[in-house]
């Protein structure tokens, strides 16, 4: 069984005194890979703390040395990546405001050729997973090879408790699409709040995530910046021994049956979906020869009242179900139009 590596360290760096506190109090956990460390912070307001900066990169030199625990930092900019690599650092991210700029990926990228960075990108701050994958073409062919993705949600105007929406649906859709890239988790940003951590990460796990990047800070209620969900290195060690482990691939005969169950019964919804698309054929021709519209709201209504009280009966969430019967029903009115442009179209 493998374990999931960590990045920890603080959203910032504040002091020489917080960096070293907070890198003794996390190397002591064989899980823990890389200490993150925000230099330069991207901030919304220009009156907000926005990290050491330059004065910063000694002290996370020595910690890197001392403590024998490699450091990485955020990089927007290409003097900012000469800078820590004159000191001695070399790993590093992109954060999701940088992502989502091209522009910038391609001076980093061509700042980072022939250096030997680490890097890991962060989603970009909207749901546009082709961008994201532009990025780590960008530097895939600048010659990087060590690249990592960074999950950390997305800015979002929908109702949610978490700080950027989860969105798993995109997670899997870029898993899926990539499963060459270790995929982490930042559960930090994705919560936005401590209380929520633990089941972010929880899920992120449970979906074969390759590693978590968590912010630590060693007195969070006091932190310059993200103080409402940085972990204390107490909260951290509760965290990770709640976190189970995950990532066996053992193939015993109870789940060779289910996923056997599960087969027949996709084929058994797919012919079940054909034959509705047969009965909405012929719909599409009566409604035709009635002159009557193919969208009729009153009936569309009625359907889904109906299959709710069915779903609910059965014990089937309301919220997939209607999803899934929006699908159906867009499809339907598609292959009626089919229908109707076959029986126009000249024999
Ligand atoms: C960070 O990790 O400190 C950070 C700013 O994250 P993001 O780019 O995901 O907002
Ligand atoms: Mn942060």
């Amino acid at each position: 069984m493998r374990r999931q590596a960590w990045i920890v360290g603080p959203c910032a760096a504040e002091s020489i005194q917080q960096l070293w506190d907070t890198a003794r109090a996390v190397c002591r956990f064989p899980e823990v890979e890389l200490f993150r460390c925000g230099v330069w912070k991207a901030r919304s307001q220009p009156s907000d703390f926005e990290g050491m900066g330059e004065a910063a990169l000694p002290v996370l030199e020595q910690i890197q040395k001392e403590l024998h625990l490699p450091v990485c930092v955020e990089i927007a900019y290409p003097w900012q990546l000469e800078k820590i690599l004159e000191h001695g650092i070399s790993h590093a991210w992109i954060g999701a405001r940088t992502t989502v700029n091209p522009f910038m990926v391609q001076a980093l990228a061509d700042a980072a050729r022939g250096t030997g960075l680490h890097l890991m990108l962060k989603n970009p701050l909207a749901p546009d997973l082709k961008l994201w994958e532009g990025a780590f073409n960008r530097f895939r062919a600048a010659g990087l090879r060590d690249l990592k993705a960074v999950y950390r949600g997305f800015a979002t105007s929908l109702p949610t408790v978490y700080r950027n929406h989860p969105m798993w649906n995109e997670y899997i859709r870029w898993k899926s699409q990539h499963p060459d890239i270790p995929l982490y988790v930042d559960p930090s940003h994705i919560a936005g709040r401590r209380n929520l951590i633990l089941e972010v990460a929880e899920k992120a796990l449970l979906l074969d995530c390759d590693g978590l990047m968590l912010e630590v800070h060693t007195n969070p209620a006091e932190a310059l910046s993200d103080a409402g969900q940085q972990l204390s290195p107490e909260a951290l060690a509760e965290l990770m021994a709640h976190l189970p482990l995950q990532g066996s691939r053992s193939l015993d005969d109870a789940l060779v049956a289910q996923r056997a169950a599960i087969d027949a019964l996709d084929t058994d919804l797919l012919a079940i979906l054909s034959k509705r698309m047969e009965v909405v054929r012929k719909i599409a021709r009566i409604k035709q020869d009635s002159r009557q519209p193919l969208l009729q709201v009153e009936r569309w209504q009625k359907v889904m009242e109906q299959v709710l009280q069915q779903a609910e009966k059965l014990h089937l969430p309301a919220d997939f179900v209607t999803e899934l019967m929006q699908l159906v029903h867009a499809a339907s009115i598609e292959e009626q139009e089919r229908e109707l442009k076959k029986s126009h179209s000249p024999q």
